[in-house]
């Protein structure tokens, strides 16, 4: 027999046309109310009856929240309603921030990057959110707004457990900026996911290096991960190995090897805690060789 899916609880719809009602109608309405990007993970949250909130406040068509800005001074700033399919075919993105153009395409499929939005991703904090790996090694700052005004989170000050991330009572993330990186960076971002279009990441790992004379090695790497801890995380063990130490295939496998000593993964319906581990190394090692070897044709 099959069994009806639960419905969506009513809710009032409210879409703020300017960042002072926003202000207001978050204030006003406090925790009754949830804010409404793409709705990717808030309705099923609540068609699942773990949120039920009385009101919906839409912040999509505020100012600024769906453009994509790139400049050779500030880098790239994305509004935090640009949805994933606007991300990955950004000329600029493509251009200067491949990376996050991976990340953005791995999401779903092509009909939910229609409406999934970056900052609903990053603002749901989910442990699998496909472009935190990407925003954790590309160092973004978050730029929130609420009662008291506007205010800067560096992304690794972001995540704060399983669903909960920074944002105060009444705030909200209105753009994300990528900053310049350094000269001569490469990066890649990697997903083993159940299916190939459209499920989280069973581990997500977002790899990316850059040319660095001050360094041993001769090479500065970030590395981070998804789904493999209760926040995504960025690998600092691994980094100062290969920091340290020349590029050798020994050296790659010590790097996956602590990456995967730094995971702290659970079983759950998407995969084994084992299983899980074993594809950090295998992912961490594949996305260190390719983008170690585009650094050495260009070195
Ligand atoms: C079938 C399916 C497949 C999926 N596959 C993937 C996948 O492969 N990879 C992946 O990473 N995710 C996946 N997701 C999850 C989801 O699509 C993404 O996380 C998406 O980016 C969420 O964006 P949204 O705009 O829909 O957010 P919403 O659902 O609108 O919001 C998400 C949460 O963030 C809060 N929020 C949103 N915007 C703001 C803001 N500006 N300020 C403060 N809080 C805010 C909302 O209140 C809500 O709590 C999938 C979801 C579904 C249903």
């Amino acid at each position: 027999m099959k069994l009806p899916l639960p419905e969506l609880p009513q809710f009032d719809y409210i879409r703020a046309e300017t960042t002072e009602r926003a202000i207001d109608l978050l204030q006003e309405k406090g925790v009754t109310a949830r804010i409404l990007m793409g709705g990717t993970d808030l309705f099923v949250q609540m068609r699942n009856g773990n949120s039920a909130p009385d009101i919906l406040v839409d912040l999509k068509k505020l100012p600024s929240m769906d453009t994509i800005v790139f400049s050779k001074k500030d880098g790239l700033t994305v509004g935090a309603a640009v949805t994933m399919n606007a991300l990955a075919r950004n000329p600029d993105v493509l251009k200067h921030y491949p990376l996050l153009a991976q990340a953005a395409e791995s999401v779903a499929s092509y009909q939910l990057r229609n409406r999934a939005t970056i900052g609903g991703n990053l603002c749901n904090a989910s442990p699998a959110a496909d472009t935190a790996p990407a925003a954790l090694v590309l160092e973004a700052d978050l730029t929130t707004l609420g009662p008291n005004g506007e205010r800067t989170i560096p992304i690794k000050d972001f995540f704060k457990g399983p669903g909960v991330n920074a944002l105060e009572e009444g705030e909200f993330l209105t753009k994300i900026n990528f900053r310049n990186q350094p000269k001569g960076w490469k990066g890649r971002y990697l997903k083993i996911g159940r299916n190939a279009g459209g499920d989280l990441a069973i581990v997500g790992a977002a790899v990316m290096g850059h040319p660095d004379t001050d360094v041993p090695s001769g090479f500065h790497f970030r590395i981070a991960l998804a789904s493999v801890a209760p926040t995504p995380i960025r690998v600092h063990e691994a980094e100062e190995i290969l920091a340290q130490n020349s590029l050798t295939d020994a050296v790659i496998e010590m790097a996956a090897d602590a990456a995967q000593d730094a995971a702290t993964p659970i079983d759950d319906v998407r995969a084994s805690a084992r299983y899980r581990k074993a594809m950090v190394k295998e992912l961490t090692r594949r996305g260190l060789i390719e983008v170690s070897s585009l650094l050495k044709k260009e070195a």
